[in-house]
Order: C-alpha cells, then structure tokens, then sequence
C-alpha cells in the first residue's frame, strides 16, 4: 500500500491499514509473509504539513469528553451546523459519516496519548464541540496539530517501523494505471538527495494507493489551482498554509480520470497574524478561530466592532474586508534599505488575560514572542498601539460589557465568552483574512474510494462534475486508488466549519486506510 503525503489524513491511513491487517492476520503478522508493506511518502523534509500547522482542535458529537463536561450533543444538530456553514453545497453521504464517525476518531486518537479533554466553541457551531489538549502545567504551548501529529509519527517510527517505509524528500509524480487505464498499480516519485541536491527518478508498485496529499491553498505555480478555479480576487490575498500546497494529489487524480467537486471553493480565514515588523509577508500565521472563541473581539481602525466574531469564516472575513480595507501601513524593507508603504486589510483583533489564559497561554507567549501578538497593559497603551482614540476604546468596551449583560447585541452575538475592563492586559494583534483552505479536490464515496465518471467524459465537464447530489449516480471508483483529507472534496460545501478538517482527516483517512487493507487482503 502507498499513502501519499504525510498529514493528518496520511499517518491516519497508514496507522489504520496497518492495524486492519492485522486484524485480519489476527496476531500471525511475523509469519506472514505476505502482510502488506506500507510506503508512507513525503516530499518534505518533515512529516506532517498543513495538519502539523492547526491550533484550533478537531471536532466531534457526543464523545466522553463532552459527556464528562456537561456538554449535551447530537448528531443532528453537529450535520445541520456543517451544512449551514457548507451552504448545503457538501455531499450528504460524506457528511453523514464524518459527523457519525467524530466521536470514534476523536476517542482512536487517546491510544496515542492523545487526550482532547479540553473543548471550545468556534464560530458556525451552536455546541461546544472543538477538542484539543487542556494547556499544560508549565505554560509551554500545547498546539492541537503538532501534538497530534507527533503522537500518530511517533507511533509509526517506533511500533511499526518494521511494517511502514518512510520515505521522506520524495515527490510523488504520477499515478500509474494498468495498461487499459482501468486499475491504479503504483506511483512514479523523484527522491532528492537534501546534500548533493541530485535527484533520482522511479516507480513503486502497489495493490493499492492512498492520496493524503493536502490542498491547494498555497498554489502559485505554473498550473496554479486556484489561479484555474479561484476568483481573480485572491491573486493579492496572503495564505496561512505551507509551500506544499500546491494540489499536487488533485492534479494527479484529474490526469487519471478521477472527478472534482466545489473547486472553486476556497476558504478565506479572516484572522491571520500581520506581524508588525514583517507587515507585507504574503505567508501568515494563522491566528487561529479559538482566539475570538475564548473572547477576542474585532475592531476596524476607527475603534468600532463590526461583526459577531463568532460566526462562520466566511461571514467575518467577508465583514473585514468590508470594513478594514484600505489601510496604509508603512514598513522599512532593509533589503531595499527604503521605506515601503501599503494599502493592505487590517483589522484589530483584541483579547484580555481571561481569554489568554483559557485558550492556552503558552501558545499566546509563543505568538508575542515571535511578534505576532502585543501584550500590552491597560486601555492608554492599546490606544498608543492601534492609533485609536482611548475615548473611542472606552466607548466600545464598554457597549461591548452592556450587550454581555443583555446576551445580545446588533451583529447577532449571543455568547459573551469575556467583559473588558479598562485596566486588563490586553493581547492585541493585527490581522488580514488570509487563503486558508481548499474545499474543493477529488470526489469520493463514504469509504473513501476516489470516484470517476462512469462514461468517458470531455475533460472540462471533468473538471465541473456536479456530486453534490447525495446518489452520485454518475460516478464509480477508481479501482484501488483512495483518498483522505483535504486533497478531496465534497464534505464542507461552500465552507468548511472550524475543526472540521482534522476530523476529515481522521474519519476518512480511517476509512481510507481500511479499505485499502481490506481490498487487497
Ligand atoms: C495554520 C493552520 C491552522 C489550522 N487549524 C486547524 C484546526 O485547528 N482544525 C482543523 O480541523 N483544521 C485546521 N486547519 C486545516 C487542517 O490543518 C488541514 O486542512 C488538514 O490538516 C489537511 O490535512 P491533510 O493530511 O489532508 O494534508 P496536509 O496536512 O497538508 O498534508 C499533506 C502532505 O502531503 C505532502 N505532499 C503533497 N504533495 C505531495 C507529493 N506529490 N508527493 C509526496 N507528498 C506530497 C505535503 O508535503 C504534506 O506534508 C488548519 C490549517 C492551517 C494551515
């Protein structure tokens, strides 16, 4: 089995083919000569991502994390959440598993010393439903997506080293298919050599291939995706996501056949960090939707809030550029040795201790110390920072406690999480909406097979093929070739919910991992 690419969706897959097999083997495995090999490929140097990058949690209905902080759930209301934010555009089927599956992938994740007992309530959700870990005795960060990840590659180095290869600075550059085209049977992948910089090309044989190879948020290359399918609005737009993302798994599944769904689809987050001394950097940190979760709010430049902080991505980002955009900001380039001046969004995005403190502060000292975060002491200094007015501030603070009080207020804020006082510490950030993810990517089924359309198609309807019908009629799988996470499209519609992706990658990468274990067992 090939598992391409080495986030979340493809250290779930791996782990999951492995222990189906084994499974299915019951305990013979050492005698088994023909237990299946598993090659875990990444082109990085590293393992693990855009998963390694998340902050925010991973979502899930009903789990005994929930249960054991009071927290009344249900699947229902976890499927009507995600196709609201999803704008009913998201494949039903899909979302029907991963909401049913949540609970068990969030609880597979404990055996690797994974307990996400810590839950927060981001925007779209009416429930509190976002698990991480709690914040760690000592202050040091605790980041959702780093943990996790190295929970699921420590597993793999160490208990399953004599099953899994991995094969690191490895760049998949092709499915191969049988002669007839009508079965995947391997992969063609160039290895670098990190020292001599020398590349060697080659191809690997498998009853079965497993695409985990992410997005397509950060693709400005020659045969950029979002530049094919995105709106022309994004060319200026910054990402939070790594250079890797450049769709790669999506262009190979479109070069076999495979179909596509909601390309256009891209996720603006409305708050990654613009660090005041690198104002003009087009790759953000993300400042992660947990942050107005736990009580931060948003000012424009004029001191005024002008959205519920809490509501879906796609509203809030839209709200700032409404409200934010235009802003002159200044910056010497010391490489050009002269001042540079931009018109970029900005808006302010403002918490107090008591928010810092139950989101993670080790994580809020990591941001300030890398610049991404001011923590400043009372209401006069967040004034000198932001350049709006202490009057203006007071009044808005205070408007801000009064509609806490009310439990309303006019942008349809209902949950209050922190009140303001004019002496907090304040954690002040500047930030842009910024490309974050890709809805769009290969179609596949509930188990996580990569469909295709049934007849022979023009390349163009390929690329249109409408799924968001929950019967797919017209599609069928491509034989042995599987997908996971964000390479694949379908489940979050027009926009994907906070937490959502990791589940994606943990639900389907299951089933992905199963499947393929089971298909050539
Ligand atoms: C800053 C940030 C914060 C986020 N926070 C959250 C959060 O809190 N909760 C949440 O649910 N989601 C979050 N997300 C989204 C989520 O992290 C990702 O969408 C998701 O983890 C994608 O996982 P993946 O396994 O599909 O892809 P990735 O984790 O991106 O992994 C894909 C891997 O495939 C490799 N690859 C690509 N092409 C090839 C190739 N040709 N050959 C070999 N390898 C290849 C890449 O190098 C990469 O390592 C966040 C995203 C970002 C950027």
């Amino acid at each position: 089995i090939i598992v391409i690419g080495s986030g979340l969706a493809g250290l779930t897959a791996t782990i999951e083919a492995y222990q189906t097999a084994k499974k299915i083997y019951s305990g013979e495995i050492e005698k088994n000569h023909s237990f299946p090999k598993i090659y875990l490929i990444e082109k990085e140097k590293n393992i693990g991502g855009n998963s390694a990058k998340a902050t925010s949690g991973i979502n899930g209905a009903l789990t005994k994390y929930q249960k054991e902080l009071g927290i009344e759930d249900s699947l229902e209301q976890f499927s009507k959440d995600t196709l609201k934010s999803g704008g009913n555009l998201n494949v039903p089927s899909l979302v029907n598993t991963l909401v049913h599956d949540s609970k068990d992938a969030v609880e597979w994740l404990a055996q690797f010393d994974l307990i996400l007992s810590a839950i927060s309530q981001c925007g779209g959700h009416e429930i509190p439903r976002t698990h991480r870990q709690a914040p760690r005795a000592d202050g040091k960060p605790s980041p959702v997506g780093w943990n996790i990840i190295s929970g699921l590659r420590n597993y793999i180095q160490n208990d399953l080293k004599d099953h899994v290869e991995i094969m690191l600075n490895t760049r998949v550059q092709k499915i191969l298919t049988s002669e007839d085209g009508s079965k995947v049977i391997g992969v063609q992948y160039e290895t670098t050599n990190l020292e001599t910089k020398e590349t060697k090309q080659d191809t690997l044989a498998a009853k079965a291939v497993i695409l985990a190879s992410g997005g397509y948020a950060h693709d400005w290359t020659d045969t950029s995706l979002l530049r094919r399918f995105g709106e022309k609005s994004l060319e200026n737009v910054p990402t939070t996501n790594g250079p890797f993302a450049t769709g790669d798994g999506v262009k190979m599944g479109t070069a076999i056949g495979a179909a596509l769904v909601n390309m256009d689809k891209v996720q603006i987050h409305p708050t990654g960090f613009i660090k005041l001394a690198d104002p003009f950097n087009p790759t953000k940190f993300l400042a992660p939707e947990a942050l107005r979760g736990y009580g931060g709010i948003l000012l424009n430049s004029e001191g005024q809030r002008f959205v519920n902080e809490l509501n879906t991505r796609d509203v809030v980002s839209e709200a700032i550029f409404k409200n934010c955009s235009n802003v002159v900001m200044k910056h010497y380039d010391a490489k050009q040795e002269k001042e540079i001046e931009k018109k970029v969004v900005r808006a302010w995005l403002i918490m107090n201790e008591e928010g810092a403190k139950a989101f993670d502060i080790g994580s809020i000292n990591f941001y300030a110390k890398v610049g991404n975060i001011q923590i400043i002491d009372g209401i006069e200094k967040v004034s000198e920072l932001t350049n709006i007015p202490v009057d203006t501030l007071k009044a808005t603070f205070k408007k801000y406690n009064e509609d806490a009080d009310k439990g309303s207020d006019e942008f349809g804020k209902t949950r209050f999480p922190v009140k303001f006082a004019e002496d907090n510490k304040f954690y002040v950030s500047a930030i842009t909406p910024s490309i974050h993810y890709t809805m769009g990517g290969l179609a596949i089924n509930s188990i996580g097979e990569i469909l295709k359309p049934r007849k022979k198609v023009d390349v163009n309807i390929l690329l249109n093929t409408p799924t968001t019908s929950d019967d797919q009629v017209d599609l069928k799988p491509v034989l042995a070739l599987y997908g996971a996470g964000e390479v694949t499209g379908g489940v979050h519609g027009k926009n994907r919910l906070a937490g959502n992706s990791l589940l994606e990658c943990a639900v389907f990468g299951r089933q992905a991992g199963r499947r393929a274990a089971e298909s050539i067992l």
